[in-house]
């Protein structure tokens, strides 16, 4: 049997006006994440460690944010298009972990809508998702809740 860990990390500024979508779910916040895509920080960070894991590029390499196909892009179906590939190589999830760093919005009330909508993308149970939120105690620009900082780690087995 192969096991293989993987890490992401990614941080997106926090601005007015932006959708607030985490681990696939719309958050009602006053500000959102920035970026190209949807800009779903939580599903950005998984998606790198499920890359990471199996020797494969980053989010980046594969969805590069100067193409106009990824703007807006849903990063759900980013995250499938890549567990598909990894898949189609004989690797499932067995667990992922995650840590999300913000002020705001408040990520605990969302922690069960999150682990549901990523047990759905991953194939795996709720208990082989974890999903942690602290805050930086407002030290430095995620704890001025300039941005959002997210950690997450995955655990892939092969046969
Ligand atoms: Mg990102």
């Amino acid at each position: 049997m192969d096991l293989r860990i993987g890490q992401g990390v990614d941080v997106h500024r926090l601005v007015a006006g932006r959708p607030c979508v985490l681990a696939g779910v719309t958050i009602p916040s006053e500000v959102g994440p920035e970026g190209h895509s949807d800009a779903d920080v939580v599903l950005h960070a998984v998606t790198d460690a499920l890359l990471g894991a199996t020797g494969r590029g980053d989010i980046g390499t594969y969805f590069p944010n100067t193409d106009e196909r990824w703007r807006g892009a849903d990063s759900a179906l980013l995250l499938r298009t890549v567990y598909d590939e990894i898949r189609a190589a004989g690797w499932r999830v067995v667990n992922v972990d995650l840590s999300i760093i913000a002020e705001v919005p408040k990520i605990t009330p969302h922690v069960p809508r999150m682990k549901e909508s990523l047990a759905g993308l991953l194939g795996v149970t709720h208990d082989a998702v974890g999903v942690k939120a602290t805050t930086m105690e407002r030290l430095g620009a995620i704890g001025r809740a300039e941005g959002i900082l997210v950690f997450a780690v995955a655990l892939l087995q092969r046969g």
